[in-house]
């Protein structure tokens, strides 16, 4: 099931909305009215400017960039690959914070004639809690000095979050990506228990949702970086099945039922008059399982526009699409025409074999 909505598009990027975002909607609603739901609707803006942000620089240093989804915590820019150099990391970091200190420079004048110096600063109360959201004006101005709240604590060098990436890249110059990362996950997992502490004194459950965040995805992106550093020497065509059985659109069910199920191929290439036209993954057999097998064709079920790579393109590029997507493999393409897919057990392959030789080391 899908679990998120698409509700924007900027820039070629699809803005998602989260299932459990709009629980948040909905709570607000409830609780505030419609005062509520137009603070979610400024949150929102905030944080896709702040994701659009990183976004766009990431796409300038060669990144791909798929969607941004929102959820009660924050948002999530879909990216593929990484920064290359540790210059583009610490841009495409600083991006997200810039932008959220752009808009409270730009609005800085014109709300402070227009509120009075008195409601502009008095609203920080409601940030510190100590007053409530009252009228149309407060809720402009809580949802300005917003702003400042999302790009401080985005700066913190809470590895993953942007001030933890800057640390990274920054340490990145002086002692190598890798270690450079083990120093930022520490620092993360620190002040993740930091979180996790004053959000069990204060009774804080937003603080403990990002303590926990935090922490984990730290964890993840260390043994991720490890990953990466051993496959930095391979491309895609390094590794790539080129004997790839690939399907016709116009095949039913019934004609490869036996073939797809006693095959380990997780992928088929649809092709048709030679042009490559989608995916039919093994698992989509299992999903119309029920249905007439000698009426429901490839091409009714197969997966349109899916993502591919090239063989020149790095492997750990392919990986982390893999990830991205939450697939077990890639179609290879050159020119338009299959070359052959390129499997996550490929890739695991030729990342053990390059650790048991102890090659790939020193970016
Ligand atoms: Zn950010």
């Amino acid at each position: 099931m899908k679990n998120s909505l698409r509700i924007a598009r900027f820039f070629g990027i699809d803005i998602e909305l989260h299932l459990t975002f709009l629980v948040l909607l909905v709570f607000f609603l409830s609780v505030m009215g419609i005062k509520g739901i137009l603070l979610v609707a400024g949150v929102f803006i905030c944080v896709t400017t702040h994701e659009l942000s990183h976004s766009l620089a990431a796409r300038y240093f060669g990144m791909r960039v798929r969607k941004i989804t929102l959820l009660p915590i924050g948002g999530i820019a879909s990216v593929s690959g990484y920064p290359r150099t540790p210059r583009a990391e610490m841009l495409i970091s600083f991006a997200g914070p810039l932008s959220n200190i752009l808009i409270m420079a730009v609005f800085y004048f014109p709300l402070y004639f227009y509120l009075g110096a008195d409601k502009f600063f008095s609203t920080l109360n409601i940030i510190r809690g100590s007053s409530e959201i009252a009228g149309i004006k407060d809720l402009i101005m809580y949802v300005y000095w917003l702003n400042m709240v999302i790009a401080v604590f985005n700066l913190m060098p809470a590895f993953p979050m942007d001030g933890g990436r800057i640390l990274r890249a920054w340490l990145s110059y002086r002692c190598g990506r890798e270690k450079a990362t083990k120093i930022a996950v520490r620092t993360g997992h620190i002040f993740a228990l930091c979180f996790a502490y004053l959000g069990i004194v204060y009774g804080h459950i937003f603080l403990l949702i990002i303590a926990v965040f935090v922490y984990t995805s730290a964890t993840g992106e260390e043994e991720s970086v490890s990953v990466e550093e051993y496959l930095v020497r391979f491309r895609v065509g390094d590794v790539i099945s080129r004997k790839a059985v690939c399907l016709s659109p116009e095949m039913t069910l019934s004609d490869l039922y036996g073939q797809v199920l006693s095959s380990d191929q997780e992928i088929y290439p649809v092709l048709s008059e030679g042009g490559f036209k989608g995916i039919f993954m093994k698992d989509d057999i299992f999903k119309s399982y029920r249905g007439d097998k000698a009426a429901i064709k490839v091409r009714d079920i197969m997966t349109c526009d899916p993502m591919t790579v090239k063989a020149e393109d790095r492997l750990d590029t392919a990986r982390k699409l893999m990830i991205e997507t939450k697939s077990g493999a890639l179609t290879v393409l050159n020119e338009g025409s299959v070359t052959g897919i390129v499997t996550m057990n490929d890739i695991m392959r030729a990342y053990l074999m390059a650790k048991e030789l102890g090659e790939g080391k020193g970016l």
